[in-house]
């Protein structure tokens, strides 16, 4: 493969840690417990080093729960400091007003990524767990309070499909962005995924919904909804807590996807030697409407699907 096509790392991911003080039935690290193999603060300073080396734009901290590392300051402050478009996603339940405030002396301008599945305690708590609605909008309104740009990250399930008109809503209410993202049936989530999974129709009425939408809520919708292509590998990467590095989360637990690990490899190496084509189901990879009218969906739920597409976008099904 010629190197030099290769588009720069435009979104990266970087799981910090796995500790979680939720037990989401959606999560696809299946996170709780720290993991023994996390990153040590001067690890993760040498792979934001790295990633300034290989030209990333954004670096989006993710976890479990990125609150929960004690050295969260000086990581998000690290990466600024050498010019990173810093995010933070978080369930927002340990950000209490002391916490943001620090938060806002030495990170001011963090966009915050707030997870929420749904407007109201009961179709949040459906996923998250009782209790967890409340502590979760006192986070938001404790960073919104403090002038934080905020995102609520909704994760579009077979229950709370039908509340996205009522998210645009409250996104539009609080005066924060949404994000939105589709359920694929990875970790804790492939336990749930009978409960969870949305079907083609749920998946097409919120695309619908939000292709319409004509209000004032910044959209950020995840190509997996709308049927984009796939970013996996190509401009987008995530590196698990341990180091490997994943065309997308979703991949972690196919080690023959695996990109290479930055405890033995810089970054930049890792990201030009990869062939993102690798990812492309066969039965794709042969179709004519292929870059016609279909990009493939999400390719990593082809890869866990049965019939090897994702059949919530493929036009042959
Ligand atoms: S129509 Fe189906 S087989 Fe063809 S590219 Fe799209 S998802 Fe793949
Ligand atoms: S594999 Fe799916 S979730 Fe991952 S980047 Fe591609 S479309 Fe998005």
């Amino acid at each position: 493969m010629n190197t030099t096509l290769r588009p720069k790392p435009h979104n990266i991911e970087f799981e910090i840690t796995t500790a979680c003080n939720y037990g989401c039935f959606h999560c696809y690290c299946n996170a709780g417990k720290k993991s023994v193999v996390e990153l040590t603060t001067e690890e993760i300073k040498s792979v934001i080093d790295q990633l300034i080396e290989a030209e990333a734009e954004l670096l989006d901290i993710v976890g479990g729960e990125p609150l929960l590392r004690e050295d969260i300051l000086e990581i998000l402050s690290y990466g600024r400091s050498r010019g990173l478009k810093m995010l933070m996603n978080t369930n927002a339940s340990l950000a209490t007003k002391e916490l943001v405030k620090n938060l806002k002396e030495v990170v001011p301008d963090l966009l915050v990524g707030v997870s929420l599945d749904g407007p109201t305690p009961e179709v949040h708590e459906f996923v998250r767990g009782k209790g967890t609605f409340e502590k979760t909008m006192n986070g938001i309104n404790n960073f919104l309070n403090a002038g934080f740009d905020v995102t609520l990250l909704f994760v579009v399930n077979r229950e709370n499909y039908k509340y996205i008109d009522d998210m645009l809503i409250l996104s539009e209410k609080l005066g924060a962005n949404l994000y939105v993202d589709r359920f694929v049936p990875v970790g804790r989530g492939k336990i749930f995924k009978d409960r969870l999974l949305p079907t083609r129709e749920m998946v097409e009425y919120v695309a619908e919904k939000l292709k319409a939408y004509k209000g004032n809520v910044e959209l950020y919708i995840e190509e997996n909804i709308l049927g984009e292509e796939c970013t996996a590998g190509r401009t987008h990467a995530s590196i698990l807590v341990d180091g490997n590095v994943v065309p997308c989360g979703h991949f972690r637990y196919n080690p023959e996807f695996y990109m290479g690990n930055v405890r033995n490899e810089r970054f930049k190496v890792i990201w030009e030697k990869y062939n993102n084509q690798i990812l492309l189901p066969n039965v794709c990879a042969k179709c004519s409407l292929r870059n016609v009218s279909c990009k493939s969906g999400c390719l990593a739920y082809a890869y866990l699907n049965e019939s090897k597409v994702d059949d919530i976008h493929c036009k042959l099904l």
